[in-house]
C-alpha cells in the first residue's frame, strides 16, 4: 500500500530553515556543494558496507554522482547510486537535527546574530539549504540491498511539514528534486552548475558526472533530426584530494575539502597535509578551523578525522588518533597499516593506532607553531580553540614542552585581559637575575590583576602572568617547566625573587621582620589557630596584609571545584 504521512519537521529545524534562508541568500549556491557533498557521503557509507556483502552494489558498484536540470521545468535533480535510506532513515535525517545542544544555540542568537552567516553555517547547514533555493524539494531514495518496493518519496515545501510515501524504486540510492524559485532560475543552467561542480566539489572522490547531447550534423552543417545522443560528461577532478601530489592542490581546492569533510561553512585557518612512507604508513591532511563549534565543549560531540584504508571510507569522527586536547583539528587519515574491516573496537586495541596517534600528535601541534608566525591568525585561533589547548599539559607529558610553547596568557607587560603573552616572550622580558616564571591565579581578569600578590612585582617591574580562565589551576598543576625555567605561583608558599633583590634588601627586610616579632605574636594570637602562620612579608607595598597558600596546597579554584564535587 502506498501508505502516506505528513509529519511535523523538529521545532530546531524550522527555526533552523528560517534563519539559513535569510542569512545564506547571498551565499545561496552552496546548495550544490552540500548535496553532492551529501552524496558523496552515501557512496562512501555503501562502498564500505559492501566491503562485506557485496550483493549490496545490485550489480551496480560504479559509483557516482548525476546532476541534470531542466530548463522548462525550473529543476535540477541530483542522484547517486550510494547507500539511500529508508522511511525510518529518512524521517530521522530530514525531519530532524541529530546534534544536542542546537535548540539551545538556535536560541541564543540575538537578532542581528541571525543575519551572521556564519554563525548558522556553524553546524553545518547540510540538507536543508536546499530550501535557500527551491521552494519544493522532492527526494525519492531506497535503501542498497532492500526490496524494490521499499522505496520512500519525502516532499516538502520546507514550512513546517513533509510528507512521506512508499514507492516502487528501481534503483538503489538517492534522487533529490529542487524545484526552483522563480528568484533562483539561474541555477537551472549548464554552464552554471557545471562551474559550480568545479568550484566546490572538484576535490570529491566519485565522478560528479552531467549529460550532454550532441546532434549529428549533416553536410550543410545542419542539425539531423532525431540524432540527438545523450553521454554523461565526468565534470569533477574525481580522485581523492588527499592522494594528489600537494604541489597540484590550490589553496581553494584545499579549502572546499574541508567544508566537505568537517561540515564547515567558514573556511580553515590552516591546514596540514602529509605523506609518510616507510615503517609507518600513512597520509593526512589536518585543518584547524576557523571557529570553535557551539557544542566544543560537549566531550559526547563528534571530534577526530575521518578514517579510509586505502582510500576506503572506513570512519567518521575517529577520535583514537588525536588526543582529546586537540579535537577541535579536523581531516582525514588514509592508511594501509589497518585492515579494511577495523571496527572502533579494534581500533582500540591495535598497537599501531597509539604510533599513528603519536605521529598526529606532533603533526597538529606542528601546524600550530607554524601558525604562531602569523600573530593575527594565531590569536584568532587561540581566542576560539586556546582553553581546549590548556588541557594538553596534563593529558599528554611527552609533548609538555611544545604544548607549553603554544599557550598564550594576559599578563602585567599589557595589563589587558587578551591572553597574547607566550613563555618565550616572558623569559626573553625576565629581569636580569630572575629565575622563575611568576603567575597568579584569580576568579576574573580583574581579581588577578589587582591582586595584592602583585605589589612588590609591580614595584620591581617584574613580570607576572594573569591567570583566570576555569583551567587554568588545573594547567599549572602539570606545568612545572618551561626553558629550563620552573613556574612560581605568587599567592604560594614563600616569596622568592631570586637574585632580583640585592644583599642590602634582603637585610633590611630581616630587620623589619625581627622587629615586628611582637606584633606576629599578637595577631597569631588574635586569628587563634584560623591559620597556620603569620609571618611579615615584603610582597606588599600598599596593602597591610594577605593571605598566603603553603606552596604545594590546593589552589583556590581547584578547592572550589572539589568542593562542588562534595570533596
Ligand atoms: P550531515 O551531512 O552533516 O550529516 P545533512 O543535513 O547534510 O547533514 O544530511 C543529513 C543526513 O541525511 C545525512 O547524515 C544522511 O544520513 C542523510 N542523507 C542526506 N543526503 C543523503 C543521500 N544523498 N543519501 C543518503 N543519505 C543522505
Ligand atoms: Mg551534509
Amino acid at each position: 500500500a502506498n501508505h502516506e504521512e505528513t509529519l511535523g519537521f523538529q521545532t530546531e529545524v524550522k527555526q533552523l530553515l528560517n534563519l539559513m534562508i535569510n542569512s545564506l541568500y547571498s551565499n545561496r549556491e552552496i546548495f550544490l556543494r552540500e548535496l553532492i557533498s551529501n552524496s558523496a557521503d552515501a557512496c562512501d557509507k555503501l562502498r564500505y558496507a559492501a566491503l562485506d556483502n557485496d550483493a549490496l552494489y545490485e550489480g551496480d558498484s560504479e559509483l557516482r554522482i548525476e546532476i541534470e536540470h531542466d530548463k522548462e521545468a525550473n529543476t535540477i535533480t541530483l542522484r547517486d547510486n550510494g547507500v539511500g535510506m529508508n522511511r525510518e532513515d529518512v524521517i530521522a535525517n530530514l525531519g530532524t537535527i541529530a546534534r544536542s545542544g542546537t535548540a539551545e544555540f538556535l536560541n541564543q542568537l540575538s537578532g542581528e546574530q541571525q543575519k551572521d552567516a556564519k554563525l548558522i553555517g556553524q553546524f553545518g547547514v547540510g540538507f536543508y539549504s536546499g530550501f535557500i533555493v527551491a521552494d519544493e524539494i522532492a527526494v525519492r531514495t531506497r535503501k542498497a540491498g532492500t526490496d524494490v518496493a521499499e522505496g520512500v518519496e519525502w516532499r516538502s515545501k520546507g514550512e513546517g511539514e513533509f510528507t512521506v510515501a512508499d514507492i516502487e524504486r528501481a534503483q538503489h540510492g538517492t534522487e533529490i528534486t529542487l524545484h526552483l524559485k522563480d528568484d533562483a532560475k539561474e541555477f537551472a543552467d549548464d554552464y552554471r552548475l557545471q562551474g559550480l561542480v568545479r568550484k566546490y566539489s572538484d576535490h570529491i572522490e566519485v565522478p560528479v558526472r552531467m549529460p550532454k547531447t550532441e546532434t549529428a550534423k549533416d553536410d550543410e552543417g545542419n542539425s539531423i533530426e532525431g540524432s540527438e545522443v545523450t553521454t554523461w560528461e565526468t565534470v569533477n577532478e574525481a580522485t581523492a584530494l588527499w592522494a594528489r601530489p600537494k604541489s597540484e592542490i590550490s589553496d581553494d581546492e584545499y579549502q572546499a575539502f574541508y567544508k566537505h569533510v568537517a561540515h564547515d561553512f567558514s573556511d580553515p585557518l590552516t591546514w596540514s597535509h602529509n605523506k609518510v612512507e616507510g615503517k609507518l604508513e600513512y597520509t593526512s591532511l589536518l585543518y584547524v578551523p576557523g571557529r570553535a563549534p557551539f557544542d566544543m565543549f560537549d566531550r559526547d560531540g563528534s571530534r577526530g578525522v575521518k578514517l579510509y584504508v586505502q582510500r576506503v571510507f572506513i570512519m567518521d569522527d575517529a577520535e583514537q588518533f588525536l588526543p582529546l586536547y586537540l579535537r577541535f583539528i579536523k581531516g582525514v587519515l588514509d592508511t594501509r597499516e589497518l585492515s579494511l574491516n577495523v571496527s572502533r573496537e579494534l581500533l582500540q586495541q591495535d598497537p599501531k593506532v597509539d604510533k599513528i596517534k603519536a605521529a598526529l600528535t606532533k603533526r597538529g601541534l606542528d601546524m600550530l607553531k607554524k601558525l604562531t608566525q602569523d600573530k593575527e591568525q594565531y590569536q584568532a585561533f587561540w581566542n576560539s580553540f586556546g582553553s581546549v589547548l590548556k588541557e594538553g599539559p596534563g593529558e599528554d607529558s611527552a609533548n609538555r614542552e611544545k604544548i607549553a610553547g603554544l599557550l598564550r596568557f594576559a599578563s602585567t607587560h599589557t595589563d589587558t585581559a587578551a591572553q597574547e603573552h607566550g613563555l618565550a616572550d616572558y623569559v626573553e622580558r625576565m629581569k636580569e637575575g630572575q629565575q622563575k616564571i611568576y603567575y597568579v591565579v584569580a576568579d576574573s581578569f580583574n581579581a588577578a590583576k589587582s591582586s595584592p600578590h602583585l605589589e612588590i612585582f609591580r614595584k620591581k617591574g617584574i613580570e607576572v602572568l594573569l591567570l583566570s580562565d576555569r583551567i587554568d589551576d588545573w594547567l599549572m598543576s602539570h606545568l612545572t617547566e618551561f626553558d629550563g625555567k620552573t613556574f612560581a605561583d605568587v599567592a604560594k608558599g614563600e616569596l622568592d625573587l631570586g637574585d632580583v633583590e640585592d644583599e642590602e634588601e634582603k637585610k633590611a627586610q630581616e630587620e623589619t621582620a625581627k622587629a615586628k616579632e611582637d606584633l606576629v605574636k599578637r595577631v597569631k594570637e588574635a586569628l587563634d589557630g584560623g591559620v597556620q602562620d603569620v609571618k611579615v612579608t615584603h610582597r606588599l607595598t600598599d596593602s597591610p596584609a594577605c593571605v598566603v597558600l603553603p606552596e604545594h596546597e590546593m589552589g583556590y579554584q581547584m578547592r572550589r571545584i572539589m568542593e562542588a564535587a562534595g570533596q
